[in-house]
């Protein structure tokens, strides 16, 4: 039973305090980087996006060059460690080619088909295995300006939407591996964990404690309450 996506505030002119600026805190997005397994913003459940401001669409047209620069096809918001139910993507993985389709608040319903084909992610660099996912999927979402988005998808676009709406659930493709390849995938985590972790030690990352902060204070800005928040 499909459920109709929460449309977003309407997009306002009005910037916040300093949007760009130096000041951190307050609502500032910042400069955004791709971030890898375990960092927490991939294991969040993002809440509906309510509003949308001048910040936010500065850092999705940041998502398009970072998701550009890194080959990929689609990229969803919490792969830049910003908690907000949003991503984007462009099967050609070129920013001359293709369309840049952004989901705001989507919203997946009736699964058709079963296709088993070859994943990675952005977050999990160098990981590539078989998933099995449904061939067809209708999606419901709203675009940047607003505008509602009904598309029954098949094919590659598929495909990168249900991989970047498992991101939105706090996902990641390794959860849908057959036995075998889950045992495979817990290996190649663990190795990612150790590498997070090292890097946390050397200073490299803030702690995971400075991490939740920020995106507490991300979510708190823009997105609506826990109750009634849920798409499906
Ligand atoms: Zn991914």
């Amino acid at each position: 039973m499909p459920t109709d996506p929460h449309p977003p505030g309407s997009v306002t002119a009005d910037g916040g305090a300093s949007a760009g600026g130096p000041a951190e805190g307050g609502n500032s997005i910042g400069r955004l980087e791709l971030v890898e397994f375990p960092h927490p913003a991939l294991a969040r459940r993002s809440r509906a996006l309510v509003q949308i401001d001048d910040d936010l669409c500065d850092a999705i047209g940041e998502m398009f060059e970072i998701m550009y620069a890194s080959g990929g096809v689609g990229l969803a918001a919490n792969q830049v460690a910003l908690p907000y139910r949003l991503f984007i993507v462009n099967v050609e993985g070129r920013p001359d080619a293709g369309d840049e389709l952004v989901f705001i608040n989507p919203v997946l319903s009736r699964p058709r088909g079963v296709a088993v084909q070859e994943e990675g992610c952005l977050s999990l660099p160098g990981v590539r295995m078989d998933v099995r996912r449904p061939e067809r999927v209708l999606v419901e979402a709203w675009s940047l300006d607003g505008e509602p988005i009904r598309m029954d998808l098949d094919g590659l676009l598929a495909r990168v939407v249900q991989h970047e709406f498992d991101h939105l659930e706090g996902r990641l493709f390794t959860d849908r591996l057959p036995d075998a390849a889950a045992l495979e995938a817990r290996r190649l985590l663990e190795s990612f964990r150790e590498v997070f972790a090292g890097r946390q030690a050397r200073g490299e990352l803030p702690p995971t404690a400075a991490l939740l902060d920020r995106l507490d204070r991300l979510e708190a800005a823009r997105c609506g309450p826990v109750a009634g928040s849920a798409a499906r």
